[in-house]
């Protein structure tokens, strides 16, 4: 049986290149901001056109749900579901994120992917664009009790720069292992990321980030820290 797709967004070949140098030449980068964001927390902050933000699994494998807005106009946001149709269930290196309409534009092209992507059940693979962000509701409806949730986390760390909690959208879940079996549900394995991995995703417009260290049980046994890091290449300035 043939199938119909939409329109892989691939990279030209001059992107890539591009991008495969600015990800090669991390000695030609200046830090702009390096923060540890600790187990079951979040944090918000800038990235401006033409940075690089790194995320890392520090402390090891750790699931990071991630939320982005254009700097001058928050209505537009980080679109999962756009991506999603033009990039595919996973992204990796060469992977666009895509804004929301109606200007619908790259927000951020992945350009560096350290973890170790191996032969899994289902086809699962890391950074997951299929699972929804985990909410207070959420776990109330699976477990019964109030449980840490990267809803509260990201909503806790937009308010902190004055964003509404209406802001707070379906996350990119960094270093997130998934899959969907063979009855169409979804699963989750412990992330393929260890200790050290990271993925880097370069600026293409002036941005706000907004991460959670995910508390959901997704990252295996115990959840851990993430160390956020924004570049700002030599050459740019
Ligand atoms: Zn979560």
């Amino acid at each position: 049986m043939s199938t119909t797709g939409y329109g892989y967004q691939a990279l030209a070949p001059e992107q890539r290149d591009r991008f495969a140098r600015l990800a090669a030449e991390t000695d030609r980068r200046r830090t702009v901001l390096d923060r540890y964001v600790e187990r079951e927390r979040g944090f918000a902050f800038p990235v401006r056109s033409g940075e690089i933000l790194r995320i890392t699994c520090c402390d090891g494998p750790q699931v990071c749900d991630f939320n982005a807005f254009a700097a001058d106009d928050p209505s537009e946001h980080f679109w999962s579901g756009r991506t999603r149709t033009l990039q595919g269930a996973h992204l990796s290196v060469g992977d666009r994120l895509w804004s929301t309409e109606p200007k619908m534009r790259p927000m951020f092209t992945i350009i560096a992917d350290t973890v170790p992507h191996g032969a899994l059940p289902f086809n699962a693979a890391s950074h997951d664009l299929v699972y929804a962000r985990c909410s207070a509701s959420a776990w109330r409806l699976r477990f019964d009790r109030d449980m840490p949730n990267c809803n509260d986390n990201l909503t806790a760390a937009l308010a902190a720069i004055g964003f509404p909690a209406s802001h707070v959208h379906d996350a990119f879940n960094i270093f997130m292992t998934t899959g969907v079996d063979d009855r169409q549900r979804l699963f989750h394995l412990e992330p393929e990321a260890r200790q050290g991995d990271y993925m880097e995703l370069h600026a293409e417009m002036d941005t706000v980030v907004a991460v959670s260290c995910c508390p959901g049980g997704c990252s295996g046994p115990e959840n851990k820290g993430l160390q956020v890091t924004v570049f700002a290449p030599l050459d740019a300035e």
